[in-house]
């Protein structure tokens, strides 16, 4: 058990006035809404006090025991009302009158692009409703002609004193004034536009930059395009989030860009070059002969622009092969032959893995 005197670090003969200046301090030091995490503290230097403070608990203390004799014996309820009494209720509290400005909120908007805009970058426009200056009031909230009159209960201080009564005596404090808000002013005469607010709800169409190589779920930041603040307050953030739309023929994958192609089954046997349409334009790649069915062909540079760099990704092509399911009498014949001359009338095959052969190199590749 601590001794009170040892809690509020005051001498065994301390005078009244030296013991309410160590509770003071210390109560200062140890308040939770000050310091939080130093309850035990605080209930013990508050216990301390109510004993040395009051003459008969102090004899009874000194003289050994009592029931106030236990750091923490005595109930407490209203301490902290006391306290805040003392302290104006917290450290929030700024004298003068409060401003009317006050800062905008910061806004979230969806902005849905295409994929040749996230490869090349470009511009988007979007649009969003938004708060902006009211321009009849320009964000005073007074109709024009009129001001704002200092609060008659106040005087224009946006707060009123009011005594207390407590343990220590009669305390002086800061309130809000209820007449005024705490403005210190009051619009008599608000805008018509804008009821006051100083601002209005209004659609804006800005007109994006997006980089090259932005992510689906990448937030742009536009700083102070956000809702403007009540009473013309500075401007909150706009943040973007950017959504890319399904291409029909382009899946992105990373800086890469994705396709397949089918080509039939003689230009797979037999090579060729053939002609792509590209986010680039058109472009050749060679197939070489004896090209296998899911095969994936490169073509440099042709992908995502990275981000904040100027090189790109690849188009990554995957060879799909086609074979003729429909064949006249002359094709079949000439297939025939082909099929005699290789061996292959009755192909010597065996069963393997599902997940080695090429077609499930395919599938895996698009999840089908
Ligand atoms: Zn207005
Ligand atoms: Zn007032």
């Amino acid at each position: 058990m601590s001794d009170h005197y040892e809690t509020l670090g005051v001498a065994r003969d301390a005078s009244a006035e030296e013991i309410k200046k160590a509770y003071r301090k210390l109560a200062r030091k140890y308040h939770p809404d000050v310091n939080p995490g130093h309850d035990d503290e605080f209930k013990a230097v508050s216990v301390a006090y109510e004993v040395l403070s009051d003459p008969q608990k102090r004899r009874n203390y000194d003289a050994g025991g009592g029931e106030y004799g236990q750091p923490g014996a005595s109930g407490f309820g209203g301490f902290s009302d006391l306290f805040d009494a003392f302290f104006g209720g917290g450290a929030g509290a700024q004298p003068g009158p409060a401003s009317r400005k006050r800062p905008g909120r910061d806004a979230l908007v969806g902005v849905s692009i295409d994929l040749k805009t996230a490869v090349f970058g470009g511009t988007e426009d979007v649009s969003v409703v938004t708060a902006k200056l009211c321009d009849t009031c320009h964000g005073d909230g007074t109709r024009p002609g009129t001001s704002p009159q200092t609060c008659s209960l106040c005087n224009g201080q946006g707060s009123v004193q009011r005594m207390t009564r407590t343990l220590m005596g009669q305390m002086v404090t800061n309130q809000p004034c209820n007449n005024c808000g705490g403005y210190g002013t009051i619009i008599a005469d608000p805008c018509q536009s804008c009821n006051g607010d100083g601002r209005v709800r209004a659609e804006e169409t800005l007109s994006v930059k997006i980089p090259a190589g932005v992510k689906d779920g990448t937030r742009i930041l536009l700083s102070g395009r956000g809702e403007v603040g009540p009473g013309g307050g500075p401007a909150g953030d706009l943040h973007l989030e950017v959504a890319i739309r399904e291409h029909p023929v382009f899946t992105r994958d990373g800086d890469d860009l994705r396709a397949t192609v089918t080509i039939p089954m003689t230009a797979a046997a037999l090579g060729t070059t053939i002609s792509l349409e590209t986010f680039d334009g058109e472009r050749e790649l060679e197939i070489a002969p004896g090209t296998q069915v899911g095969t994936t062909e490169t073509l440099a540079g042709l992908g995502v622009g990275r981000l904040r760099r100027s090189s790109r990704g690849d188009l990554l092509v995957t060879i799909n092969v086609e074979v003729p399911s429909k064949l006249d009498a002359k094709q079949r014949e000439l297939l025939e032959q082909l099929a005699t001359m290789r061996g292959e009338t009755n192909p010597d095959v065996k069963l393997g893995n599902t997940h080695r052969g090429p077609f499930s190199r395919l599938r895996d590749r698009f999840n089908l």
